[in-house]
């Protein structure tokens, strides 16, 4: 107690979920609701689903099996590639894994058969994000092995954009997605029930009515968690963005010179941080640092506070404009971009605080 927390609004995060699978649903695209961000939490797992998710998506099975331990029961997606040594778990932790290497596909299902089981896997394409996914010209022949394999059954193609490279989704580039579904059905005789068009980044275009009909899911994460497409980080309408908060308390309040004095050398982490000269401020210290967030992605609410730096445990604000805000003892209240999140919830210092819903 007394150190930083994060407050979790579950009502926010379901009411988020809910806005973004109701435009979905009109265009008959289903929402895995993707929890890596909060380490796998069952509550923010089970407002998702509230929400109107029709299933959870992770990138690690330690989460799965939090979610699970959390008695959350409904379809999980591993969405980061399994490592081969770890094929037994992959099948009986998940549902449906992405994948793209066939050594994988083929242990997975060499695991799934000693198990008495055929494991869902949707094969990823690599559309130019230059992330996971077996390039476009390969996947029918990709797809050819794969069926071979008596141990894994492909319910689907997925792409996955603007993470690694930053690429956009387009007509283009999600057309293309829509044809290679076509063409493997056409080439094999089945049908793909899963085309799994990508994350956060694709609203827009869902939202303009752009997206080619046979992408019918995508994976969500930011967009349901801090309320923001991920293109341009603007707010997604009928979402709040602050479902995630991160607190933390002024432990002292003194008025300095805004740059330090003496000769200098690196600061603890290597840097040479520039100083402005402007005089005399009000910093305030306050109780979370870089071993608890990644104090970049930090923005106080109150728009009079400044974040000035930070080290190891503490971040330093210019609360000059704040008058006689900012006192020792009282808190400041933070919003979190997407890593400030991912490090806050990861982070065994930062106490986390769920309010909003019963759970
Ligand atoms: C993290 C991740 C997502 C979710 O991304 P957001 O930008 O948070 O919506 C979707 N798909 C894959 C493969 C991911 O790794």
């Amino acid at each position: 107690m007394g150190g930083p927390y994060v407050s979790i609004d579950l009502a926010k995060i379901e009411q988020n979920a809910r806005a973004i699978v109701e435009l979905c649903a009109q265009q008959g695209i289903s929402v895995a609701g993707v929890t890596k961000a909060t380490c796998g939490s069952p509550e923010v797992a089970r407002a998702m689903l509230r929400g109107g998710c029709s299933s959870i998506g992770d990138s690690r099975l330690k989460n799965v099996r939090r979610l699970r331990a959390g008695g959350i029961e409904t379809s999980y997606m591993l969405l980061r590639i399994p490592p081969l040594s770890r094929v037994e778990e992959v099948v009986a932790s998940v549902d449906v894994s992405l994948n793209s290497e066939l050594s994988v596909l083929s242990a997975l299902s060499e695991a799934a058969l000693r198990a008495g089981e055929v494991h869902d896997v949707i094969v990823m394409v690599d559309l130019g994000d230059l992330r996971e996914g077996v390039w476009p010209e390969d996947v029918v022949p990709f797809v050819r092995r794969v069926l071979s394999l008596r141990g894994v059954r492909i319910i689907g193609l997925g792409a996955n954009l603007t993470c690694y490279g930053g690429v956009i989704p387009t007509g283009r580039n999600m057309g293309r997605l829509a044809r290679l579904v076509d063409e493997v059905e056409q080439t094999f005789g089945l049908r793909l029930e899963c085309v799994s068009g990508g994350n956060s980044s694709t609203l827009p275009m869902i939202a303009a009515g752009e997206m080619p009909a046979r992408i019918n899911q995508i994976r969500v994460g930011e967009a349901i968690l801090l309320g923001r497409e991920t293109i341009r980080r603007e707010p997604w309408p009928g979402t709040s963005q602050d479902a995630f908060l991160l607190h933390a308390e002024v432990i002292e309040r003194k008025q300095k010179p805004s740059a330090p004095i003496g000769e200098r050398a690196e600061d603890a982490f290597g840097g040479r941080p520039v100083f402005d000269e402007r005089g005399d401020v009000v910093r305030a210290l306050v109780n979370v640092g870089r071993e608890d967030a990644d104090v970049s992605g930090l923005v106080p609410l109150d728009d009079r506070l400044e974040v000035m730096g930070a080290s190891s445990d503490y971040l330093i604000v210019d609360v000059t404009r704040a008058e006689e805000g900012a006192r020792v003892g009282d808190q400041l209240v933070f919003s979190m971009n997407y890593a400030a999140l991912l490090a806050a919830m990861d982070s065994e210092y930062v106490e986390k605080r769920y309010q909003g819903a019963a759970c």
